[in-house]
C-alpha cells in the first residue's frame, strides 16, 4: 500500500513525520543519536540509531527466515513489484532528489542521475530476471549420450555496504538484481546518507516488497558493516580501496564471493583529431559532475600536440564560469563537497602540489561565501611524481593536464596508475575505437567522460587493478548473486565407460574419440 510522502523538502530539518517513518525503517533498537548534517548549510537535518553488532545478528536471522518464502515466490510476483517500485521512484523522483542534494550538497542534475539509474536498473533487470534464471541447456560432452543443464539458486542473504556520493544508486541498484534473484539483502548505508537511502527502501516496500526481505542497519562502518560482511553470504560493496581490502579478507576467510567497485585515477585523452568542443565539454562534465565526487570522475587529462594550447584554454575558461551554488535550482552546475573531511582532503593534496611546485591554471581554493564545504573547480600543470596528487584519488573537482607528444604516449601515461576503473578518450571515431582496448580500465568511454560505460547497463561494468574485483551491470549483475549448478545425466553408457572394459581400451577408444571430437570441431 503505497504511503503518503511530502511532494517536495525544504532546507533544514526533515519533517517529523517523514524523519520518524524512515527510521521506523531501520532494523535497530538503539536510540537515534548520529546526527545527519546538510553540506549546503551545515545543519542537521535528523538523527539515526548507532547500530551494532546486536542489529545486524537480528536482521539477518529475520531476512534468512523470511529468504526462503521469497525464494519460492514466482518471478512474475517479483516483476510486478520491481515495476511498480520503477513507477513510484519516478513519481516522487522530486521528494527524491530534494533529499539527495540536502544530505549531500550535490546539485539537482546530479541528484536526477541518481533517480534515473535507479528506474534504468529496475526497469533493465525486471525485463531480464526471469530469463537469466531459466535453467539453461549446455553442450553435452558426448553427442546424444551426455545432456547437461545449467542451474541457478539464489545465495541466500546478500551484504550491501554503501558509500555516501551516490547515495540513492548506491543503496538499492545493486540489490535490486539481487532480489529479483529471490535473494534477501541487509544494508547498510553510509552513516552520513542514511536518509535517502531509507526514503528509497520505503517506496520498494511500497511497491510490495516484504518487510523482512530488505533490511537496513544504520550505524559505523567498521561495527556495522564488519558485522555484515561476518553474516552474508554475498558482499556487494562500492568504497575505498583500504576498505575494500579489509572487506576482501573477510570474504577471503569465509569464502563468500565478493563484488568491490573501489577507487580510481581515472584518464581522460585528447588526440589530435578529436573535436574540441566535444572534448572541452567531456572534460568538464567529467571534471564537476558530483563536485568530482564520482569514483568514475576525471582526475589526468592528458592532451596530444598541438591540441593543447587550444584545449587547456577553453577547458579553464568553462570551469571558470561554471555556476556553483547551494540549492534546489536546476541550472546550476556544481554543488558542495559532502563534508568538512572531504574539503579538508581535497585542500590538503591541492596545497601539497602547489607547495611543490605545482601551476594552479584555475581554481585551487574553498568558497566559504557559498557554503561551508565549496571548493572550485581546480585545474593544475606541472603535476610530478613526489606530489601526492599524482597517484592518489582526490575525490573532489580536481585534475591535472598534460601535454604529451601523440597518441601512444597518452597511452602509457593513462596505463601509469595502480588503479584501472574508468577512462575516456576523444578522438575521431577510428582513432578512438583502435586506442580503447589499449587502456587497460573497467570501462572507456568514447568521446565522453564516464556517463557511456555507466548509462549502457547490458555491458558489465567493474574495476581493474585497485579499482576493484568482479563487475555490476549486464547479466554478471544478477547472477553473481547466484549459485551456479551443474546437473549432467549421463544416458546409455557412463563416461567412464562400461565396467567390463578394460582401462587401457579404454584409454584408446577415448582418445579416439576426443580426437574425432576435434575433427567435428566440438
Ligand atoms: P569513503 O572514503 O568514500 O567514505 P569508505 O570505504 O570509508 O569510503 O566507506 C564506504 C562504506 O564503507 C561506508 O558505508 C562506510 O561506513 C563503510 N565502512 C568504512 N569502513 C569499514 C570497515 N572497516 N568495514 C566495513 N565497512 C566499512
Amino acid at each position: 500500500m503505497e504511503r503518503m510522502y511530502p511532494p517536495r523538502l525544504t532546507p533544514g530539518p526533515l519533517p517529523r513525520e517523514l524523519e520518524e517513518h524512515l527510521r521506523g525503517l531501520i532494523t535497530s533498537e538503539a536510540t537515534p543519536t548520529i546526527p545527519v548534517e546538510a553540506p549546503f548549510d551545515a545543519t542537521t537535518i535528523g538523527h539515526v540509531p548507532e547500530g551494532g553488532q546486536s542489529c545486524v545478528d537480528k536482521a539477518f536471522s529475520l531476512a534468512r527466515e523470511a529468504q526462503r518464502g521469497w525464494e519460492d515466490t514466482p518471478h512474475a510476483t517479483r516483476r510486478s513489484i520491481v515495476r511498480t517500485f520503477h513507477s513510484l521512484v519516478l513519481k516522487h523522483r522530486e521528494l527524491l532528489m530534494d533529499m539527495v542534494q540536502l544530505e549531500t550538497g550535490k546539485n539537482r542534475a546530479a541528484a536526477f542521475d541518481e533517480v534515473m539509474d535507479v528506474a534504468s536498473t529496475a526497469r533493465y533487470y525486471a525485463a531480464r530476471a526471469e530469463k537469466l534464471l531459466t535453467p539453461r541447456r549446455r553442450q553435452g560432452t558426448i553427442p546424444v549420450l551426455s545432456s547437461t543443464v545449467e542451474h541457478r539458486y539464489p545465495l541466500g542473504v546478500i551484504g550491501q555496504i554503501s558509500p555516501w556520493n551516490y547515495p540513492l544508486t548506491l543503496a538499492i541498484s545493486d540489490a535490486i538484481p539481487a532480489l529479483l534473484a529471490g535473494n534477501a539483502v541487509v544494508s547498510k548505508p553510509d552513516e552520513r546518507t542514511p536518509f535517502t537511502a531509507l526514503l528509497v527502501t520505503s517506496l520498494l516496500y511500497d511497491a510490495g516488497l516484504p518487510r523482512d526481505i530488505f533490511h537496513t542497519v544504520t550505524g559505523p562502518g567498521p561495527v556495522v558493516g564488519g558485522a555484515i560482511a561476518e553474516h552474508c553470504d554475498y558482499l556487494m560493496f562500492t568504497g575505498s580501496t583500504n576498505t575494500g581490502r579489509i572487506l576482501g579478507e573477510t570474504a577471503g576467510r569465509r569464502l563468500i564471493g565478493f563484488s568491490a567497485e573501489l577507487g580510481g585515477k581515472n584518464p581522460l585523452i585528447i588526440a589530435e583529431d578529436a573535436d574540441l568542443d566535444k572534448a572541452v565539454d567531456g572534460a568538464v562534465h567529467g571534471t564537476i559532475s558530483n563536485s568530482g565526487q564520482l569514483c568514475v570522475s576525471i582526475e589526468r587529462i592528458f592532451v596530444v600536440g598541438s591540441m593543447y594550447p587550444r584545449f587547456v584554454d577553453a577547458y579553464v575558461q568553462r570551469l571558470q564560469s561554471i555556476r556553483m551554488e547551494a540549492g534546489f535550482d536546476w541550472d546550476v552546475e556544481m554543488g558542495s563537497l559532502a563534508s568538512q573531511q572531504q574539503l579538508d582532503t581535497v585542500t590538503r593534496m591541492v596545497d601539497e602540489a602547489v607547495s611543490k611546485g605545482a601551476e594552479v591554471l584555475t581554481g585551487g581554493r574553498a568558497r566559504p561565501d557559498l557554503g561551508p564545504y565549496f571548493y572550485e573547480p581546480t585545474v593544475l600543470t606541472g603535476v610530478t611524481k613526489k606530489m601526492e596528487l599524482y597517484r592518489h584519488e582526490v575525490f573532489g573537482p580536481v585534475v591535472y593536464v598534460e601535454a604529451v607528444a601523440d597518441l601512444a604516449e597518452a597511452i602509457v601515461y593513462a596505463n601509469d596508475t595502480d588503479y584501472g576503473l574508468n577512462a575516456g578518450i576523444f578522438a575521431a571515431r577510428d582513432t578512438a575505437l583502435a586506442a580503447a582496448p589499449l587502456i587497460r580500465v573497467g570501462g572507456v568511454n568514447i568521446n565522453d567522460s564516464y556517463s557511456a560505460t555507466w548509462g549502457n547497463i547490458d555491458t558489465p561494468l567493474g574495476g581493474a587493478k585497485d579499482s576493484g574485483l568482479s563487475a555490476r551491470h549486464g547479466e554478471e549483475g544478477l547472477l553473481k548473486y547466484t549459485q551456479t549448478q551443474n546437473i549432467s545425466e549421463q544416458r546409455y553408457l557412463q563416461l567412464r565407460g562400461p565396467r567390463s572394459l578394460k582401462r587401457k581400451t579404454y584409454a584408446s577408444l577415448m582418445t579416439a574419440g576426443l580426437k574425432a571430437l576435434a575433427v567435428m570441431r566440438r
